[in-house]
């Protein structure tokens, strides 16, 4: 696909997330407030998916993590002490003849402002914490920060879960939520916003005993194979998926290895995922700073130590429009050209929807509504759709991902000849009878 083609896919993405009710600008009717977005139902039911498929992978399905859900806000020294207050910046810089602001790493070498050729200002480094300040007096005791990453909730609570709940080395904390970044340049949609949700992994591992010891590269390759597990798990094309091992050089400076998952986003391959190992670095630092004693006791070997992290970090927001651009396809059924998201059943905000063939026919209705019924029993997220024409329904479940329409005619209820049931990728009908119908989706999911 050509580069405007892309970006037409971008458009197409945005417009049917709105059209649908997945995604809207933030605060639209005041004319938005740029970097932020609201999730409307179906855009809440598919990040809700992709959020119980990551709780399924990392923490139901294994018995070495535990969940946590911290403050968002937190005494300010969490910040001082992870490095945030003084290093945590993009770099600025100001047009001086139209004022305009851009990240100076994100421009060519010209120097001069793209949006009116107007020559630029000094480099200047600017913080990306939204600073408030906590109580009635704002003074700089009181000054606290919207939380940048999920990770620093986790750190500060090991020893809580230590206290707690004495897990046994090696063990993670889990935790979904939000982490807010003032972006000097929010862009492409949910890829780059003010406001978004990470998905991040803190996993503790005991501390080499030497420069030979590898013990935690198996952990790393464990972690590789899951994150891109993960992947295929919400539907993304794995030829989309790379891996980009981060150079010595561009590493941060407590990581000893680092890997970036990027995914080919309609505007170009960009990161998606990352994935480090922190070592003490972390741990350490809380130390210092709180005097708190964040070391592991081993009650086998007797040792004291500070364990070493290995990070896995996703963005969920990242993860949406990974999976809506993924989806997104243009094709031709029946002579006529139509859109739709090829979502896979795991994500999808409604996994079949029942409709009777015509919604001024009491019978249909009624037989459809006691299908419906039946079916949502087994498959929650199925939706019941009497709205407009049948060629309208199948449209509109076509664009919301839906993967599976039924549909209840008068040979339903005259010969009692089951029901059609029409794919949405291929469009094709099959008759299956009203027993077999829970059976038969659940062997497709
Ligand atoms: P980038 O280099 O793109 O700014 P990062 O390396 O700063 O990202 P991390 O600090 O590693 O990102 O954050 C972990 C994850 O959080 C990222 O892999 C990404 O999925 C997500 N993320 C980070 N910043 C944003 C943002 N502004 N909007 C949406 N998601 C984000």
């Amino acid at each position: 696909m050509t580069k405007t083609e892309n970006n037409g896919v971008m458009e197409a993405v945005i417009s049917l997330c709105k059209r649908r009710g997945f995604i809207f600008q933030g605060s639209e009717i005041y004319g938005g407030l740029a970097g932020t977005w609201d999730y409307g139902p179906l855009g809440a039911e598919l990040k809700e998916n992709i959020k119980s498929l990551w709780w399924r992978r990392f923490l139901t399905s294994r018995n070495d993590m535990c969940r946590v859900d911290a403050a968002i806000l937190m005494n300010q020294n969490v910040w001082k002490a992870s490095g945030h207050v003084s290093g945590f910046s993009d770099p600025l810089v100001e047009c001086k003849k139209c004022q305009h602001r851009f990240r100076a790493d994100q421009l060519d070498a010209t120097n001069k402002c793209p949006d009116c050729g107007g020559s630029l200002g000094e480099v200047k480094q600017f913080n990306m914490m939204f600073q408030t300040h906590v109580g009635a007096v704002q003074d700089e005791s009181s000054v606290s920060y919207l939380r940048p990453e999920t990770a620093q909730g986790m750190f500060v609570n090991f020893k809580n879960i230590l206290d707690s709940l004495h897990p046994r080395l090696p063990f993670g904390m889990a935790q979904i939520g939000k982490a807010f970044r003032n972006e000097i340049a929010p862009r492409d949609f949910l890829f780059r916003a003010r406001e978004f949700e990470q998905m991040e992994i803190e996993y503790f591992i005991r501390p080499p005993k030497d420069e030979n010891d590898r013990e935690w590269e198996k952990v790393f390759a464990h972690f590789v194979s899951e994150v891109k597990a993960f992947t295929s798990d919400v539907g993304l094309n794995p030829e989309k998926v790379h891996e980009l091992e981060v150079s010595d050089g561009e590493r941060a400076h407590y990581s000893k290895r680092t890997i970036d998952f990027e995914f080919d986003f309609p505007f170009g391959r960009n990161e998606l995922y990352g994935l480090a190992y922190r070592t003490d670095f972390d741990l350490k630092q809380h130390s210092e700073f709180s005097k708190a004693d964040l070391s592991y006791y081993d009650e086998e070997t007797k040792e004291r130590f500070t364990p070493h992290c290995i990070e896995p970090s996703f963005g969920l927001d990242r993860t949406v429009l990974a999976v809506l651009t993924d989806a997104y396809t243009e094709d031709e059924l029946g002579g006529e050209k139509r859109i739709y998201l090829k979502l896979s059943p795991s994500v999808a905000p409604f996994k079949v929807a029942v409709f009777p063939l015509l919604r001024n026919k009491p019978q249909l209705v009624e037989k459809a509504q006691q299908i419906f019924k039946s079916i949502k029993k087994e498959i929650p997220a199925t939706a019941f759709d009497d709205n407009g024409n049948i060629g309208k329904r199948y449209r509109r479940q076509d664009e919301i991902g839906t993967p599976f329409c039924v549909t209840i005619d008068f040979d339903t209820i005259e010969k009692n000849a089951g029901v059609t049931v029409r794919d949405r990728d291929t469009g094709k009908q099959e008759r299956v009878t009203e027993a077999e119908l829970v059976e038969f989706f659940k062997k497709k999911f």
